[in-house]
């Protein structure tokens, strides 16, 4: 895992995980975000990193732009509460470059450097609550996540998990990611540099794991690092590809049911 020291999101036990995501939201309610009160206005900081009138009326937009998105998100087919607020507290533009913060909230992808994109906001939303179908608003345990990209999805998981670990295999993007998420200061978050098709063995088990990337197959040692009764949602296929959930039920025996199509960047083995 990352440095002792060096990481931005210093390492919290599982014990703890919990109240120190509960405190860190406390500590950054509405402000110049959010709307008080309002289950989908939290956000974790100022909205445009800028200060002054025009940094305010920026901030609005965006904060207008995230609610936007949160409301089309559920005429979309999203009604997991926790997700939704997740996504209406998680600044996105924060993870794309300033040109595109007009963007940010439109439920498109967007590149991020490396010919690597952040997900669309349904397809985020989407993955996370098929993770926690059925769990009556209880948190993901521990959850493994591979491909961090810019971090946004990592983001988001933190909200609705004990403790997230997130791997990328292309350095400037775990380098990227870790600018991105130092401000929000989030506790329960550790990113890892490598070849996530490993996952993390000295980690596992997982509650869940998200793969946010597509290969041809979901790789057998991540299926292997599923407790019993865990999650695994990924893209899988090429040019044609499809969202697949599998459930671990026992130590040899897995049940996957497939949601929809989707469109993912490549998984690929290695690091770069
Ligand atoms: N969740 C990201 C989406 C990033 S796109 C976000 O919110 O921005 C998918 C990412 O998966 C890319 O950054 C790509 O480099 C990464 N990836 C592909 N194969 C990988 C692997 N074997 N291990 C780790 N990351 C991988």
């Amino acid at each position: 895992m990352n440095g002792k020291g060096r990481s931005p999101l210093p390492h919290i036990s599982r014990a703890s995980a919990g109240r120190a995501v509960r405190a860190a939201s406390a500590r950054h309610l509405p402000r110049a975000e959010g709307s008080a009160g309002s289950a989908r206005g939290q956000g974790f900081m100022s909205a445009g990193g800028r200060t002054g009138k025009e940094g305010r009326e920026q901030g609005a937009v965006l904060e207008s732009s995230r609610r936007a998105m949160v409301e089309k998100l559920q005429e979309m087919g999203v009604q997991d509460a926790a997700v939704l607020r997740a996504m209406g507290s998680v600044p996105r533009h924060r993870f794309v470059e300033g040109a595109l913060h007009p963007q940010a909230y439109a439920d498109i992808s967007l590149p991020i450097g490396a010919q690597q994109t952040i997900s669309r906001p349904y397809t985020v939303a989407r993955m996370i609550a098929a993770l926690r179908a059925g769990r009556e608003g209880k948190k993901l345990g521990k959850v493994l996540e591979v491909g961090t990209g810019c971090g946004y999805q990592a983001a988001v998981l933190s909200q609705v998990s004990v403790e997230v670990y997130s791997v990328e295999r292309i350095q400037s993007l775990h380098e990227l990611a870790r600018t991105n998420l130092r401000a929000l200061r989030i506790a329960n978050l550790r990113l890892q540099y490598g070849d996530g098709t490993q996952g993390l063995p000295d980690v596992a088990p997982f509650d869940a794991i998200i793969i946010a990337a597509a290969g041809l197959a979901v790789p057998k040692s991540l299926l292997l690092q599923l407790e019993t009764g865990g999650r695994l949602v990924a893209p899988v296929g090429s040019t044609q590809q499809m969202l697949q959930l599998t459930e671990r039920l026992g130590a040899d025996e897995w049940r996957t049911v497939t949601l929809e199509n989707c469109h993912f960047v490549p998984l690929r083995q290695g690091v770069a």
